[in-house]
């Protein structure tokens, strides 16, 4: 299994290293020949704006776009940002595949980082979730199934088929039981 890491800004360094303990091939990805042959792809957190514009000039929004319609693709924070439909702010460039309104920097400054132990549907045992100035699911749409919710029932993690998205940071953590999921995706897509 080939997996590649969007590698232009972020916390894209540790997915790999996960991926690699998972048995996994793993390709960065910077520009649009390096998505041939992949089997599924992660776009990391980081800054979704310094990514969607990374984004644009290396010419990648729509392989992008073309690639995440069909083969499973994960957005963890910045990168679930990048892959919603909707984040209510026009002239940001994202892949809006995703049928979700995600809202960014949704705990404001008070409370912009956080650790908290998260149920998880498929996880017979607690996650415990990083979350980093992160964006919060406000809206699903149909087909869309919630993995997780803060105790409070806000949103912090979706799957709508081969996509998966999660607001917080599993790739910050040893726990690797999201990754093994998300390759499971990859085996029955
Ligand atoms: N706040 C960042 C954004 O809006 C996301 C933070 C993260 O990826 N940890 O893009």
């Amino acid at each position: 299994m080939k997996i590649g890491v969007l590698a232009l800004q972020g916390a894209f360094v540790e997915h790999e290293h996960m991926l690699r303990s998972l048995g996994a091939d793993v390709q960065e990805v910077r520009l649009p020949e390096q998505l041939e042959g992949l089997d599924g792809l992660i776009i990391p957190g980081g800054e979704s704006t310094t990514i969607g514009k990374l984004a644009t000039e290396y010419g990648l929004i729509e392989p992008l776009r073309v690639f995440a319609r069909q083969k499973p693709t994960w957005g963890t924070c910045a990168g679930l940002i990048f892959l919603a439909e909707d984040i209510g702010i026009a002239h940001q460039p994202i892949l809006g595949v995703m049928h979700v309104k995600v809202s960014r920097n949704a705990f404001g400054r008070q409370v912009d980082s956080f650790e908290t132990d998260l149920n998880i549907k498929g996880l017979d045992a607690p996650f415990h979730a990083v979350f980093i100035r992160a964006p919060l699911v406000e809206r699903v749409g149909a087909g869309v199934e919630v993995l997780a919710t803060l105790p409070d029932g806000r949103v912090v993690a979706v799957q709508e088929q081969h996509l998966l998205g999660t607001a917080f940071h599993p790739e910050l953590t040893r726990d690797s039981r999201l990754h093994a999921h998300f390759l499971d995706i990859v085996r029955t897509t």
